[in-house]
C-alpha cells in the first residue's frame, strides 16, 4: 500500500472540516489483508496535546499498525499542525501540494474575522511530506526562520555538492546535531550524510535576504520549499 494510494482512498480535503473533526476511514491491510476501520484527525493541536507533538516529530503519528499482524503502515493525508504557543501553523497536503494549497487558501473567504486576525500573527505554510512537517517544527524549535534556513539550505548543499560530483540527493533536511545548525542529506541509495551551516552563514543570509523576502502580508498557507528558495536567488541574479 503506497502513500499516495492512501490518502486519495481517504478522500480528505484539507479544510474542508471547518471544526476538525475526526473522519473514518476503511483501510485494508497491505501485509494479511485484514481490513479495519480507522479514525483520521485533520487537526493535530499539540498547544492541547502537547504529548503529540513528539508523535509527528518521529513520523509515528502518521503510522498505522495492524491489529492483526503488526504491519506498520504509513498514512499521510491532509492535516493541520497547529501550535498556537509558537504562533505556528503547517497544513501537511501530501496529494497535489500545489492545487491543494490553492484551494485551501481559496477558503480563507469564509473564515471568520477572529480566524484572520490569528493567521496574520501566525507563520503558516504547507509542506508535501511527514519529513517536511517535522522539519519545520525543529527549524521553529531552533528559533529560525524557515525562509532564511532555506536560503541557507541552498548555499550550503551547492557546496556539499562541490565535494560530491554526481551526487543524487532523495532530499535535504535542516537538522541539527550537538546544538549545530545543519543539513541531513540523504542520498538516492539510501545513505545518510550531515553537512553543518559554516559559523555565521544564517545570519548572513538574514542580512542578505531580508529586503528579498518581505513581510509577512498574507494570511495565506505558503509552500517554502528548494524551489521556493530558487525563484527568490534566481530574481535576485536577474537584478
Ligand atoms: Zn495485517
Amino acid at each position: 500500500m503506497s502513500l499516495d494510494k492512501n490518502s486519495r482512498d481517504f478522500d480528505l480535503k484539507p479544510g474542508e472540516n471547518e471544526q476538525y473533526k475526526p473522519v473514518k476511514a476503511d483501510i485494508t491491510c497491505s501485509s494479511c489483508g485484514k481490513k479495519s476501520e480507522i479514525t483520521l484527525r485533520p487537526c493535530v493541536n499539540v498547544s492541547l496535546h502537547p504529548e503529540e507533538k513528539k508523535m509527528v516529530l518521529d513520523g509515528s503519528f502518521f503510522v498505522y499498525t495492524c491489529p492483526s499482524c503488526g504491519e506498520k503502515m504509513p498514512i499521510a493525508y491532509p492535516c493541520l499542525y497547529d501550535d498556537m504557543g509558537r504562533a505556528l501553523m503547517i497544513y501537511l497536503l501530501p496529494d497535489q501540494t500545489e492545487e491543494a494549497l490553492q484551494q485551501l487558501n481559496a477558503q480563507q473567504s469564509t473564515w471568520s474575522a477572529d480566524m484572520l486576525k490569528a493567521a496574520k500573527v501566525c507563520t503558516m505554510r504547507a509542506v508535501r511530506t511527514v519529513d517536511e512537517l517535522a522539519e519545520k517544527i525543529k527549524i521553529a524549535d531552533a528559533g529560525l526562520d524557515d525562509r532564511f534556513v532555506e536560503l541557507s539550505k541552498a548555499f550550503v548543499f551547492a557546496q556539499f555538492l562541490k565535494q560530491m560530483p554526481g551526487f543524487q540527493a532523495r532530499k535535504v533536511l535542516y537538522e541539527q546535531q550537538s546544538g549545530q545548525d545543519g543539513l541531513t542529506i540523504f542520498s538516492a541509495e539510501g545513505k545518510q550524510y550531515w553537512a553543518a551551516f559554516p559559523e555565521g552563514l544564517y545570519d548572513e543570509v538574514v542580512r542578505m535576504f531580508t529586503d528579498w523576502v518581505g513581510k509577512k502580508e498574507n494570511t495565506e498557507y505558503e509552500l517554502i520549499d528548494a524551489g521556493w528558495s530558487m525563484r527568490i536567488l534566481s530574481t535576485i541574479g536577474k537584478e
